[in-house]
């Protein structure tokens, strides 16, 4: 789901739901009036009242206006009474800011942006574990706390995970640097990059997140099915892309290019891209060609160490 997507949903969302509430609450109106006799009167009279009255003020006559007013207050208190002892409430907006019409003076009402997110978030989850990977289940005690080959896997992931955490808090899609994250698999970095995604998702950002083989996929079927490059266009254009495993798929040269454009594009644009991968620059450059490399030494590389998580937590198990 692209966020214009997430907000297609939520305005149709919005409305299904307050048109459901009108008609319940019109038939409920209609009941009333066909059991109750006083009700349909008052009702009939009051919309002659409201006719009277237009013609009434356009003729100038003010003492007539005011006595229309008068009697129309009076019908207007006996109708909320009825209403009232049928227990029959008008209807219950969920946002009484726009009263559920997603807008406040010409603008997207907050309602509209929370349920955008909300279900940003949820199409996310039915995919990717982000529910699970956060910040705060983010174990430092998986990593060995004593030098290996030269480096301090415990010390080395404790600057990781505070710059991720300083990442999103001064996230900024015009000048947020393009992060890579290089390493075995099982150390984290699908892990950290989601707990990056979920926050920024939170926070309203239009994040895309998508293992390589998924993303790529997905641009090339849109691609040679001749549809609008709905998927390419929001990769290029969403606030932080993230491309989780880069080199766990299939490459074609079509889908060189396709890297090429889509890191080079955003890289002129300022706008932050990370990628996760098990790669070596000299394997990014034998595999993508040396131009997606040269893009990709710009990126704030950090190399993760340790030992595969995965492997400890299902020793743990046994
Ligand atoms: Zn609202």
């Amino acid at each position: 789901m692209t966020r214009e997507q997430s907000y297609t949903q939520a305005f149709e969302n919005q409305r299904k739901i307050l048109s459901h509430k009108k008609a319940v609450f019109e038939s409920a109106i209609q009941n009333l009036q066909n059991a109750n006799p006083d009700f349909a009167k008052i009702n009939t009279r009051l919309s002659q009242l409201g006719a009277a009255l237009a013609t009434t003020a356009i003729s100038g006559d003010s003492e007539a206006v005011k006595s229309i007013q008068s009697e129309m207050t009076e019908l207007s208190a006996d109708r909320a009474e009825i209403l009232k002892s049928a227990s029959i409430v008008g209807i219950e907006h969920d946002c009484n800011v726009c009263r559920d019409t997603g807008y406040v003076n010409g603008k997207i009402c907050d309602c509209i942006h929370t349920a955008a997110k909300n279900l940003l978030i949820a199409d996310l989850s039915a995919s990717l574990p982000l529910q699970n990977c956060r910040f705060e289940n983010f174990d430092l005690n998986y990593y060995q706390n004593t030098d290996v080959d030269g480096a301090n896997p415990r010390k080395r992931m404790t600057a990781i995970l505070k710059l991720c955490k300083e990442y999103v808090i001064s996230f900024d899609p015009r000048s947020s640097e393009s992060l890579l994250f290089m390493g075995d698999t099982g150390l984290g970095k699908t892990h950290l990059t989601l707990a990056v995604t979920y926050e920024l998702l939170n926070r309203g950002f239009d994040v895309i997140y998508g293992a390589a083989y998924n993303l790529f996929s997905e641009m090339e079927t849109e691609h040679f099915s001749g549809h609008t490059n709905t998927k390419y266009n929001a990769a290029i254009n969403c606030d932080l892309l993230v491309i989780d495993d880069l080199g766990g798929e299939f490459v074609s040269p079509y889908i060189q290019s396709l890297l090429y454009n889509i890191i080079n594009t955003r890289d002129l644009s300022g706008k932050p891209t990370i990628i996760n991968t098990n790669l070596a620059m000299g394997d990014i450059a034998a595999r993508y060609t040396p131009r997606v490399a040269s893009r990709l030494i710009k990126y704030t590389a950090k190399k993760f160490i340790g030992n595969d998580i995965r492997q400890l937590k299902a020793l743990e198990k046994k």
